[in-house]
């Protein structure tokens, strides 16, 4: 069974200048223990499907199921790492990772522990007691991944979580984000839209198109794991980002007018 299944999805944005159709006729799903991208260029609705699963997000048309049961708002089987952190400035390291199960009522002593322990699984045993302003964007996104795995979920919902960081930095929290899902088999739906990130992390690629966003095309990406940088030297690396390129729906750039 999917552990999330999306048939049909459609959803419009109300805006002061008319509604905005961002996604529409959707389908997609992702299996237990599967990492999954969805890749698509800027504004094609790939948040907005992300949003939707996580159950942020009002739908017009279509079902979404996570777990076996249908969304009709956030579900606990689901945690969300969103791209701009979104720590807690005024609360600790320990405190931010803590959050979620402060929420879900875990008495203090349990959550300070699960809190280490997954402040620890992220590499950041140490810093428990320092402030996000203290923290390189890496570490804070870190303190993001360690609050969502805390609250021990089955699915990761990932939003551009490396966008803010630079290239070098992002690539090695893919590396260490592969080690996480390798120990931990969450399934995960993961936004970008990086081609080379897409291909690294995933199982399978969900290409979508422009808005209003579909899948595209799914891609299946048959290289062994584990997985490390080495992956952009081989031929197979270099075929799935030419197909993907290709597939994409690329912004018109140029001063070059069409016919
Ligand atoms: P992506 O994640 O692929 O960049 P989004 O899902 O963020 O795309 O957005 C899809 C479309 O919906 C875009 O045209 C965007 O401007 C629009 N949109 C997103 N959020 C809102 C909102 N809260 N209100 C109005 N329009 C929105």
């Amino acid at each position: 069974m999917a552990q999330i299944d999306v048939q049909g999805l459609k959803i419009t944005y109300e805006t002061g200048r008319g509604d905005v159709l961002a996604v529409d006729g959707l389908d997609m799903s992702v299996k237990s223990g599967e990492f999954v991208c969805l890749l698509g260029p800027s504004g094609c609705g790939k948040s907005t499907t992300l949003m939707a699963v996580g159950g942020l997000v009002d739908t017009d048309a279509g079902s979404i199921s996570v777990a076996g049961a249908p969304i009709d708002g956030p579900s606990p089987h689901v945690a969300i790492v969103f791209q701009e952190f979104a720590l807690l400035p005024w609360q600790t390291v320990l405190d931010n990772v803590a959050f979620g199960l402060r929420l879900r009522n875990i008495g203090v002593s349990e959550r300070r522990d699960r809190a280490r322990q997954c402040i620890d699984m992220v590499g950041l045993s140490g810093f428990e007691n320092n402030y996000p302003h203290e923290l390189s964007g890496g570490m804070k996104q870190r303190v993001g991944i360690a609050r969502a795995l805390a609250v021990d979920p089955q699915i990761l919902l990932m939003d551009e979580p490396f966008g803010a960081l630079d290239a070098q930095t992002r690539e090695l929290m893919g590396i260490e984000l592969l080690h996480i899902w390798d120990r931990e088999r969450k399934t995960i739906l993961f936004v970008t839209h990086g081609i080379d990130e897409a291909i690294y992390l995933s199982d399978r690629v969900l290409v979508m198109s422009g808005r209003p966003g579909r899948i595209k095309k799914e891609i299946k990406i048959d290289i062994p794991r584990p997985r490390d940088h080495r992956i952009h030297n081989l031929p197979a690396f270099a075929e799935y980002r030419q197909a993907i390129w290709e597939l994409i729906e690329h912004p018109v750039i140029g001063t070059q007018s069409g016919p």
